[in-house]
This record gives C-alpha cells, structure tokens and sequence, in this order.
C-alpha cells in the first residue's frame, strides 16, 4: 500500500456486504482499502446464494421486494459483464405445502395484484411438475435463483487487489483507534471504517450493542451419479430445499441454529439435512454426498439489516446483519449505504440503526 495514503474508507470483511459495497465506493470515486482475514468465518463463502423473495411458511414478502429484485438483476449482471462470467442464475423454485393452511396463504398472496409476478402456476397434491414427494400440493414460484457467491468474491478480491484495495489480516478493534481526524489501524489511515464484519460484529466494542441474532447452518454439496434423469431441475423448496447448480452438483440445506457460533458442520445437521432429503426426492440414491460445510448467518432480533452512523462517531459505520438473504439484498442496500455516505441521504426506515437505543 503507498505510505502516507489517508483512504476515505477502510472496510472490514470481504464477503458480500464488504465487496459489494467497496465496488460500489470504488466506483464513486472514493479511495477505499478493505480489509480480511482469508474468509475465516465468512457466511458468504457457504451460502447456496438462493434468492427467494417470499420467506417462511407464510411466504412473506417486503414492501422493498421489487426494488430488491431489480438491484439484483442489474448489480450481478453488471458485474457478470464486467467479470466475463455468470454469477447470476434465475431458475423457477418449487414450493412444496408442508401444511394445510399454507394453500390459504398462497390463495390470499397470489391474489394480490403488486406480487403476481412471483407466483406461477399451482399443482394439486401428488401432482408435482418435478420428481419430488408432495403430498399436499404447492405452487411455482417465479424471479427466484442463486448467486454464486465465491467465484464473484474471488473476482472482486482480484479487482480490488488491482486496485491496491485489498489486505489480508485479522483485525483485532483494540488496534482501532478513533479521532477526530479519522481512523487508524496499523499504518493505515482513514477518514472512516465501515464494519462488513458479518456476526463477529456483535463483539465489536462500538456496535456490539446492536441485537445480533447469530444463526449458525449447515450446507451440504452432493453429486449426481452419472446419467440421473430423474433428478429436480428447479429450485425444491420444503423444510429442507434442494438446489441444482453447475456440472450435476447440487446443495442442500439448511440448518439453523441460534445457540452455537462456529463454522465445523456438526453430524446432527447433516443428518438432518439428509434425512430431509430423502423425504423430499423420489430417487435420492441419486445423489452421493461430497462436501458438508457450515456458516454463521449475521442475522439480527428484528430480521432487518443494520445500516448506519455511530451515534457518538461520526467516523464509524455499520453494514451488516443480512441474515439469511444477503444475495437478494446486499445490491440494494449497498445503494442505500452509498448514498447515506457520499450524498447524505437518508437511509430506509426498516434498515437505519437509528432505531436502537446506543447503550
Ligand atoms: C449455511 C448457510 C446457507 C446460506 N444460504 C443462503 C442463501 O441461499 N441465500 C442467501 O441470500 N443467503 C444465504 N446465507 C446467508 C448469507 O451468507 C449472508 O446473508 C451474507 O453472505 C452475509 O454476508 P456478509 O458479507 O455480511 O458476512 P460474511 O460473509 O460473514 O463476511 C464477513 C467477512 O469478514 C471477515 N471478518 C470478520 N471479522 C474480521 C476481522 N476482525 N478481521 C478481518 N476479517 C474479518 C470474515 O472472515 C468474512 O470474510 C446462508 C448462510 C449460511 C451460513
């Protein structure tokens, strides 16, 4: 790094939230260094990266959900472009009723008319469109897919490396400090910090005060054996869901589990997750299990990201708490947080730590 250089901002943690946003700075002209530890805790590079804009049993949606997805589509296609490869891959998902009253769930939402275009066709039970166990029926649902979240990290961290804006190191806050000219950390000076640290921030001295629900999940990664035709080739979304990606893989997940903050796949998840699955296919002696991996969501009490100002730093920021759905809403609110930086605007509601008390 050139000696002497005062960055605008530095950013801990290169997952989605970090290289999302620096891009985003980057690309404004300001001079940013971001800062990782090699992806040691990192819940991006585990993450399946489905985008599904109806959550839960209940299917619930944001009123953001169109913005959502239109920063999504325009934020990996940029970059795909860019990166001469494709992050983005939209494929139909397949809900599965797990319970009766979700028919009525799914009769009330797909009847209203500003989120008709996420549901598709429904199917009577036992009559699924795909080779999948449904006893109670369920519909398609449409403008779902995945990201592939670590090949676009890795070429944002060659992009940002291009740019001299990449270290790695382990950034311990007690080598932080904070005055009125900036930050400092080791020979590095900046204006700001913004934590991109995904749920290791609820240690953080300055926002540990925010109500971080830490989630931690399993993940597994299976292959088809040679010549399976009678495998799903939507998204299957049940309890468990299935997701075919590229060259016959598949994932399955996923766990959740709000009392352990670790990334070592414990037996019982990937039991679980396999007992799961052979409920839901046909023919899971298709798939051979390969590779079981496990993650910690930074997912927070009230389910809404964390955005914002120190209240009593004004050289500090938050960017973080995306649970679950970081790849639906990371392009969005890495648009939000840019502008609150660079223009002053306000931020959304939902999302501002403003509405925490600072303790
Ligand atoms: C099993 C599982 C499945 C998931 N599936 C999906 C899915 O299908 N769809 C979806 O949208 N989301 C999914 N998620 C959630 C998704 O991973 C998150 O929403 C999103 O990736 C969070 O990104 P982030 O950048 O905020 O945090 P992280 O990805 O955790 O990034 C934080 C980075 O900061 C680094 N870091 C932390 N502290 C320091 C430090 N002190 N010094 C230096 N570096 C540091 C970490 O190592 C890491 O690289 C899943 C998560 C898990 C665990």
């Amino acid at each position: 790094m050139p000696e002497n250089k005062i960055y605008d901002y530095l950013i801990i943690g290169q997952g989605l939230a970090g290289s999302l946003l620096a891009w985003r700075l980057i690309n404004e002209g300001k001079s940013v260094c971001v800062l990782d530890d090699g992806h040691a805790s990192s819940s991006s590079m585990v993450a399946a990266g489905v985008i599904n804009p109806l959550a839960g049993k209940r299917f619930n949606h944001s009123p953001h959900v169109h913005v959502w997805l239109e920063a999504v589509g325009a934020t990996y296609t940029q970059l795909s472009r860019l990166a001469k490869q494709p992050f983005l891959q939209w494929v139909d998902m397949l809900r599965l009723f797990r319970e009766k009253d979700q028919h009525r769930y799914y009769e009330r939402l797909s009847g209203q008319e500003n989120i008709q275009d996420l549901f598709g066709s429904v199917f009577a039970p036992g009559h699924p469109p795909q080779p999948v166990a449904a006893p109670l029926g369920g519909f398609v649902q449409k403008r779902t897919g995945y990201v592939r979240i670590p090949s676009l990290l890795a070429f944002l961290a060659d992009w940002l490396k291009a740019r001299q804006a990449l270290e790695i190191a382990s950034v311990d806050s007690e080598d932080i400090s904070v005055d009125d000219h900036g930050v400092r950390y080791g020979r590095l000076r900046a204006g700001g910090i913004i934590f991109c640290d995904g749920y290791r921030s609820m240690k953080n001295p300055w926002f540990g005060y925010l109500p971080f629900a830490p989630d931690k999940g399993e993940i597994l990664t299976l292959q088809a054996r040679p010549g399976s035709g009678q495998l799903p080739d939507m998204i299957i979304n049940a309890a468990t869901w299935l997701l075919p990606v590229d060259n016959g893989a598949f994932r399955l997940g996923s766990t959740h589990n709000h009392r352990i903050q670790d990334n070592q796949p414990a037996a019982e998840g990937v039991q679980a997750l396999l007992e799961g699955m052979s409920r839901l296919l046909d023919h899971p002696e298709l798939l051979t299990l390969e590779k079981s991996e496990a993650g910690v969501r930074p997912a927070t009490s009230d389910r809404q990201p964390f955005l914002g100002t120190h209240p009593a730093h004004p050289q500090l920021h938050i960017f973080n708490g995306f649970g679950a759905h970081g790849s639906l809403t990371i392009p969005w609110y890495s648009q939000q947080m840019t502008a609150f930086l660079l223009e002053g605007k306000t931020l959304p509601e939902n999302a501002d730590i403003k509405r925490f008390a600072w303790r």
